[in-house]
């Protein structure tokens, strides 16, 4: 009994003897390689990234399928990864379909690559498109499958590009369970953006769907190009037949290997959040600026709307120097506006003239790599709750913790350190790490408190005075008792407090007296928190300081 990729691909291709590359994956790392035509000396390149760069790469890299099964939940066997999302539409197509005589079906208006695609290769281009209000008409694509023998091809994309609007999972479903003879091309390029989960957990029960996934959108890797296709292990088998020998650079395997390391997963995470609330912040600002008539609900990083006047918004748009896609294939007036950084979205809504001065976004990302630490930070000074901390030592992460809950701001941090020698290194970078992304995000610190000062708490009392001046100074007074608090050991509170008034620029005054280290300590950041609070928060518009500069 054949399966379905097997009825469905081209009978050449099955029939071809895939292409033997010289890669080894057993005996690459000992052998002297004298196989590839390779060049034995690295580049001329100071990037550690490009140390092995002379050698050809993993075909399909072990690490990088496994890190994308574990984010996309599926299994490795289920991946073949290249070229970003384009790459699998191109071999999908070259690999399923006859010239002259099998159909891809596209829904338009949509990713216009599926359809240039299929006419390279000369698959015929069957159309269903879109209704007026952007929802696909799933019962004319099932009877044009029904109809149409050599179909083998049919491309929904959810989120939609240009639009925005997502496709019901039901109706995908539904379409896969009627078409059982065709491949159901799901492309999720924008699915990180929707609140719709992918539909990746389907595939083991759902022989013709294949997934698009990309790591371009959502990780911010469009150069890098890297995507791919999830489907059955004998659809990945048939496009692997065609695959080009070495698809992936090893520059990209490691920049993406970085980028979505479990390590960066929070600060990842935090700015597809950020680009969300952006785009709130568009859908309520653009309704209101004279040139545009409509917008349209979205689930991607992009507002599709429709202008009154095509020429004149364009122009508006050359002389801001702002680009934005003209789309008027999908109807006159209709413009694509991708969201951008909160500045970018600043500029745009002025030139539109619907821009509230809100107040500038106090949010900062730090990442610090050196040889005993490794630290991703992020900090939004203007919105609280959203805590996630992660050291290796939990009485530290403790701390943090209450600096940012009575702070009153959002923090993520996150620190792979070499524990295994001691909590040093780890301690003190993160207490760096931390006052340095907190210096960039209060920015000028137009219109902070400035000071900050707390008293007694509890049993123990604990005092805090802080002065944002930009000058560091740090006085500590108090003493502890144990050596240890858990991994923490307690003579580096007073050397963190130091390091923190440093990388921020900080005169920072602690002392602390009373019995228990536990709560002595804790008291220590939590008034750090409290002192933080006051001084952070803004007042007013001016530069706190006769000098006018902090
Ligand atoms: N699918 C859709 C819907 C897209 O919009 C794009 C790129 N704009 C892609 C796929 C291709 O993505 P990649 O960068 O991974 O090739």
């Amino acid at each position: 009994m054949t399966s379905l990729a097997q009825r469905l691909a081209r009978p050449e291709i099955l029939a071809l003897e895939p292409y033997q590359t010289a890669y080894d994956e057993n005996d690459r790392a000992q052998a002297i390689k004298l196989d590839a035509n390779e060049n034995p000396y690295t580049p001329l390149l100071t990037d550690s990234l490009a140390a092995s760069v002379n050698r050809y790469p993993e075909p399909q890299p072990d690490r990088l399928l496994a890190r994308l099964a574990s984010l996309y939940q599926v299994d490795k066997r289920n991946i073949i990864v290249g070229r970003g999302a384009d790459e699998a539409i191109e071999l999908l197509i070259r690999a399923f379909c006859r010239p002259s005589e099998d159909a891809v079906l596209v829904c338009p208006p949509t990713f216009s690559y599926y359809e240039t695609v299929a006419q390279i290769q000369g698959a015929r281009v069957l159309q269903t498109p879109l209704n007026n209000d952007f929802s696909i008409q799933k019962d004319e694509i099932i009877a044009a499958g029904v109809s149409e023998e050599n179909l083998k091809l049919i491309f929904l994309c959810s989120p939609m590009n240009p639009t925005g609007n997502s496709i019901p999972p039901e109706d995908i479903l539904d379409i896969c369970s009627k078409l059982t003879d065709s491949l159901i091309v799901l492309d999720e390029a924008y699915i990180e953006f929707s609140e719709q989960d992918s539909l990746s957990s389907h595939l083991p029960q759902t022989d013709n769907l294949v997934i698009l996934r990309t790591l371009s959108k959502a990780y911010g890797l469009a150069g890098a190009r890297c995507g791919c296709a999830l489907a059955h292990p004998d659809v990945i088998d048939v496009l692997r037949r065609i695959m080009p020998p070495y698809p992936l650079s090893s520059l990209t395997e490691e920049a993406v290997m970085q980028a979505i390391s479990p390590f960066m997963m929070p600060l990842a995470n935090e700015r597809v959040r950020e680009i969300l609330a952006q785009r709130e912040r568009l859908m309520t600002s653009l309704p209101l600026a004279e040139d545009i008539c409509d917008v349209y609900p979205s689930d991607a990083n992009a507002i599709f709307v429709r202008v009154t006047d095509s020429d004149s918004f364009q122009q508006k748009m050359d002389r801001a120097g702002i680009k934005v896609r003209r789309r008027e294939n999908v109807f006159k007036g209709g413009f694509r506006i991708t969201v951008g950084t909160p500045a970018e979205n600043d500029t745009l809504l002025s030139v539109l003239g619907v821009f509230k001065s809100a107040e500038k976004s106090r949010a900062a990302e730090k990442i610090r790599k050196t040889k005993e630490t490794q630290i991703a930070c992020r900090i939004d000074l203007d919105e609280s709750g959203r805590i996630e901390i992660e050291t290796g030592i939990g009485f530290f992460d403790h701390m943090l913790e209450q600096v940012a809950r009575h702070g009153g701001f959002s923090l993520s941090l996150v620190c792979k350190g070499d524990l295994e020698i001691d909590a040093h290194h780890t301690l003190e970078d993160c207490m760096l790490t931390f006052g340095e992304c907190l210096k960039s995000a209060l920015g000028d610190k137009r219109g902070i408190g400035r000071f900050g000062f707390l008293l007694p708490m509890d049993e123990t009392e604990a005092q805090v005075s802080l002065d944002l001046g930009g000058r560091p100074y740090s006085v500590f007074t108090g003493a502890f008792s144990a050596t240890h608090i858990g991994a923490y050991p307690t003579e580096m509170t007073a050397h963190l407090f130091r390091s923190f008034a440093d990388s921020l620029g900080a005169s920072v005054h602690v002392s602390v007296r009373g019995e228990n280290d536990h709560h002595k300590t804790e008291a220590c950041f939590k008034a750090l928190g409290r002192a933080l609070r006051m001084a952070v928060r803004r007042e007013g518009s001016d530069i706190p300081s006769t000098k006018g500069v902090l």
